[in-house]
């Protein structure tokens, strides 16, 4: 049997034990109870150090046998335990998490070896593993204050989906990374508060049902966006599987993204995709988190 301690890092922590790729007992959550979705973007980096190291010390105890390894999601570029950047949890910028987490942790007499992974490719992962695909590939959206994108298996590189470039209007700037024209500059949460500074999104969304022509024309350019993303990746790297999540994927009328795909992706070969909601579930990435550093001690 193999143990592992899964843990996500979003908006909020939550931690939780994995026996064979299962989750086993109850999740723990940092902050408990809250909605609040910049919970920590104040919090210094290594007091979240500190609270991961807590959750997962409170997780190993809880279980008969010692954990194998240990796995965080979080968002942002993530390279071989470095947190590269990190537009939204801007204090995790080129932290050294593996090791100073691995650090954190035998200071509590733990020392399971720690992966760290993007959020997406968590999600990527534990969708693969979930139904039983993990040979397969496997490409996620997750739809949020940032734009994810995530991929099983996993891949060197740095697959900064949400800031593929989808249009050449000069006017698109948007995006919290500053670049000009990229997807998230478009669908991401901030980016839609920065374009419409007298509605919240919500209020586009619903006064476009309602036949608002302003809001109704970007809805449209919101799915046109994503379907152009989708097939970039769909032209680099073929037909198959395509996952949306994430805290506003509620957004997402998956009719109105597949007729824009249609219009994009015309190669017969490339026809085979398919394209699924996911309700969001903190459970899927910890999965994944935790699948991931299992497979990480292999390699
Ligand atoms: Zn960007």
């Amino acid at each position: 049997m193999t143990t592992a301690i899964g843990v996500v890092m979003t908006e909020h922590i939550v931690a939780g034990r994995l026996e064979d790729h299962r989750m086993s007992g109850t999740l723990l959550r940092y902050p408990e109870a809250t909605d609040e979705l910049d919970a920590l973007s104040s919090v210094p980096g290594s007091e979240l150090v500190d609270k991961l190291a807590e959750s997962i010390a409170t997780l190993a105890d809880n279980g008969s046998g010692p954990v194998d390894a240990i796995g965080v999601a979080v968002p942002g570029i993530i390279r071989h335990g470095v947190v590269e950047d990190s537009p939204n949890l801007t204090q995790l910028k080129g932290m050294r998490m593996a090791e100073e987490l691995t650090r954190a942790l035998s200071v509590k007499g733990i020392s399971a070896p720690v992966h760290i992974a993007n959020d997406a490719d968590a999600i990527a992962a534990g969708v693969a593993a979930t139904r039983g695909q993990l040979n397969k590939l496997t490409r996620v959206w997750t739809i949020g204050n940032g734009i994810g994108y995530g991929r099983w298996p996993y891949v060197e590189g740095v697959w900064e989906g949400g800031h593929t470039v989808v249009t050449l209007d000069p006017k698109e700037r948007f995006c919290g990374c500053g670049g000009v024209g990229h997807l998230e500059g478009i669908m991401g949460y901030r980016a839609m508060r920065m374009r419409f500074l007298d509605l919240e999104p919500e209020e586009v969304f619903a006064h476009a049902k309602e036949g608002d022509l302003r809001c109704r024309e970007f809805v449209d350019l919101w799915h046109r966006a994503l379907a152009a993303g989708t097939a970039s990746f769909i032209h680099l790297a073929g037909p198959g599987r395509f996952y949306f999540t994430g805290h506003n994927v509620g957004f997402l009328d998956l009719k109105q993204l597949r007729s824009h795909l249609e219009t994009m992706v015309k190669m017969s070969p490339l026809l085979s995709y398919s394209l699924e909601v996911l309700p969001p579930d903190d459970g899927t990435a910890l999965l994944g988190a935790g699948v991931s550093a299992i497979r990480a001690l292999a390699s």
